[in-house]
């Protein structure tokens, strides 16, 4: 049987030619093992984020994160505007205050509360020894279940059933390398990312990049919708053990892993319009 992953060939990120990434002006990305390395942010992975912004890179990470963490990161780190909780709002920086921009879609607030609850019960109830992940207090749009991140890994089989109650509930629900996130609304990481985008991505200075100047770099199966929807995209190399649970593949594939593989990104990138150090 063909494998998912060979219906569309993967090719090495360091074959990627400079031709095609000459044109590329902003770099989306996802957080969690895509720039960190077994949770930690890397010297490296955050030189080469800098690097990519004094080379004038619009940066912009989308990430299942809550909105606590999102506060932070628009505010410190070197992007334009950071997309959080799987696509339910941008935060950005105008005028030395944060901002948000929050994307059409998910219920309202007191609704929300209610259909989370409701769903936290069932899960409580299927799954008595599940946890909320730690940044769940943090969270404005969604459960965070911890199968990978500070308890000890699930089996497959177990998150798969996991997903599907959410799913049977209603719930849009993505794993990701560390959380099963599960939300009400119609929106993903590409509605969220692309909200903010037609709202003349507020945050970021200087003209919007073209759809084709844009390249996403991600890790998991809960970065399928960015795979798709970009016209150039790149797993790190710990995307591997997905592939065949994923439909949509990323153009390429880098040979490092997480943040390694984030700093080749970076480093292609910079040496492909002559910026390198
Ligand atoms: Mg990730």
């Amino acid at each position: 049987m063909t494998p998912a992953c060979a219906q569309r060939p993967i090719l090495l990120w360091r074959h990627a030619s400079f031709a095609q990434l000459r044109k590329v002006r902003a770099v989306a990305f996802d957080i969690d093992d895509t720039f960190t390395s077994h949770g930690k942010i890397t010297p490296q992975a955050f030189a080469a984020l800098w690097k990519l912004k004094r080379a004038g890179y619009a940066l912009v990470p989308i990430t299942g994160r809550p909105a606590g963490w999102c506060d932070h990161i628009a505010r410190f780190w070197p992007v334009d505007a950071v997309v959080g909780e799987n696509g339910a709002f941008a935060f950005f920086m105008r005028d030395g205050v944060r901002r948000r921009h929050d994307t059409p879609g998910p219920p309202v607030r007191e609704e929300r509360r209610r259909l989370l609850a409701g769903l936290g019960d069932r899960i409580r109830a299927e799954f008595p020894d599940a946890q909320w992940a730690s940044d769940q207090d943090y969270r404005e749009y969604d459960l965070a279940i911890d199968y990978c991140e500070d308890v000890s890994a699930w089996p497959d089989f177990e998150v798969e059933r996991l997903v599907e109650l959410c799913r049977g509930a209603g719930a849009h629900a993505k794993v990701s390398s560390i959380h099963v996130n599960a939300w009400f609304g119609e929106y993903d990481k590409v509605a969220g990312f692309r909200s903010w985008l037609e709202a003349g991505a507020p945050g970021l200075n200087g003209p919007v990049p073209a759809e084709d100047e844009w390249i996403f770099v991600g890790d998991s199966p809960n970065d399928e919708p960015m795979f798709g929807a970009f016209p150039l995209s790149v797993g790190v190399a710990n995307l591997q053990p997905f592939l065949e649970q994923v439909e949509k593949t990323p153009t390429w594939i880098t040979d490092s892993q997480s943040g390694d593989g984030f700093v080749e990104v970076a480093e292609r990138l910079l040496e492909a319009r002559g910026m390198d150090e």
